[in-house]
């Protein structure tokens, strides 16, 4: 790859790279690389390749490795700043709270929500990330978190399932189901160099009931997910905090430690990830609130984002939702699962009122 420091036509695009990628950061930045050898031109160029996208606005560049983000911040920061509500890395320190008594009202009717999932990702410093990584790292990646995941007991215990030795029928099962992350189609991912060698070195780590499931190495090194159906968030998110604080004991045991710095809080691949990584949502059916015209309002001033529930490249179909939250920087866990129970709880009484056939409002903007 060698674009010979030429800027790139980004005049048809609407993703935060192309609007903060000025000719004057691209010259400044065009030759600099992380000691792995990570350029600017390879972190952009997923969001050169795709300009657009059909249901949401991308952050359109990722990170190949932990520096990354020191080395391309000129571009990084105000990228972080438009995609988290304002968040200022140069400034600002990133909380973290995996206390999970604090989340009050986490049960929804189960009426209108039909499962509840919380998930985040983490990498294990000093290897580089899935845009980036050789073959070599990625297997060390595998290797490193299937080892320290055997130390998982009880409820959480469970076996790894390698992409590479699995049926092409048992992991379309598991597509389906919405336990496995989708089959490496999207552009967003194979434009970003993070589907290469597809599928060394991935697959997927669950306990018996798959409610405790870990991703690696698809987009992150490890996604840590917590789910199960129906409303009840309170329960995943719970699961959520005992089982990830005990990933990250068995990873340290072997001696490993995750990326993580004050300002950014836990280091992902894609800076729409950056903090706490967590992505909070439920399925949800509203088929009188998402026909209404407020809709995307509502869901804009609740910090809501919302997706087909097949996965980020879907749309929807019918009338059911993946509901999550918007942000993950600058705000703890805590916060953010409680901004989703208080907004999809919001959501379903709008639907109620709807149903009824009374009036909606829609909420003021959400302020921290
Ligand atoms: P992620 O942000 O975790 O990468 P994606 O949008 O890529 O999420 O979807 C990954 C998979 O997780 C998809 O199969 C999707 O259907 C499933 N999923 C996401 N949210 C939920 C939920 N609340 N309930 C059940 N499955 C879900
Ligand atoms: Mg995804």
């Amino acid at each position: 790859q060698n674009h010979s420091g030429i800027y790139p036509d980004l005049r048809k695009h609407n993703n935060c790279m192309a609007s903060h990628l000025t000719p004057a950061i691209y010259a400044k930045l065009v030759d600099k690389a992380t000691p792995n050898g990570y350029s600017l031109d390879q972190a952009i160029q997923t969001g050169v390749d795709n300009p657009g996208h059909p249901f949401i606005k991308t952050v359109g560049m990722v990170a190949g490795d932990e520096e990354s983000y020191e080395v391309f911040a000129d571009l990084l920061d105000p990228v972080i700043k438009e995609r988290h509500n304002g968040y200022d890395p140069q400034i600002m320190t990133h909380p973290t709270d995996l206390d999970s008594s604090k989340l009050t009202s986490g049960n929804f009717d189960e009426r209108y929500v039909l499962s509840s999932r919380v998930r985040t990702g983490r990498s294990i410093r000093g290897l580089s990330l899935p845009p980036a990584c050789t073959r070599a790292e990625r297997r060390e990646v595998e290797r490193v978190v299937v080892d320290a995941l055997a130390g998982l007991k009880g409820d959480l215990a469970g076996t790894y399932y390698s992409l590479t030795h699995m049926t092409d029928q048992e992991q379309q099962q598991l597509i389906d189901d919405h336990f496995l992350f989708d089959k490496p189609v999207s552009p967003l991912l194979t434009c970003s160099g993070m589907a290469r060698d597809w599928p060394d070195a991935r697959g997927i780590w669950h306990n018996n009931t798959k409610t405790f499931l870990i991703w690696i190495n698809e987009e992150d090194h490890t996604r840590v997910i917590s789910m199960e159906k129906g409303g009840n968030m309170k329960r995943v998110f719970d699961r959520f905090c005992t089982g990830l604080k005990e990933v990250e004991r068995l990873i340290q045991e072997k001696g490993w430690e995750f990326m993580w710095n004050e300002r950014l809080g836990y280091i992902l691949t894609c800076p729409s990830n950056l903090g706490t990584g967590l992505r909070a949502g439920v399925h949800v059916n509203l088929p009188k609130l998402s026909k209404d015209p407020r809709f995307t309002k509502i869901l804009d001033n609740l910090r809501l984002q919302k997706r087909g529930t097949g996965g980020v490249d879907t749309a929807a179909v019918g009338s059911t939702f993946d509901i999550s939250n918007l942000d993950r920087l600058g705000q703890s866990e805590v916060q953010l699962v409680q901004t989703v129970v208080d907004g999809v709880n919001y959501l379903i009484d709008c639907e109620k009122k709807l149903e009824k056939g009374q009036d909606i409002k829609i909420p003021p903007p959400f302020k921290k």
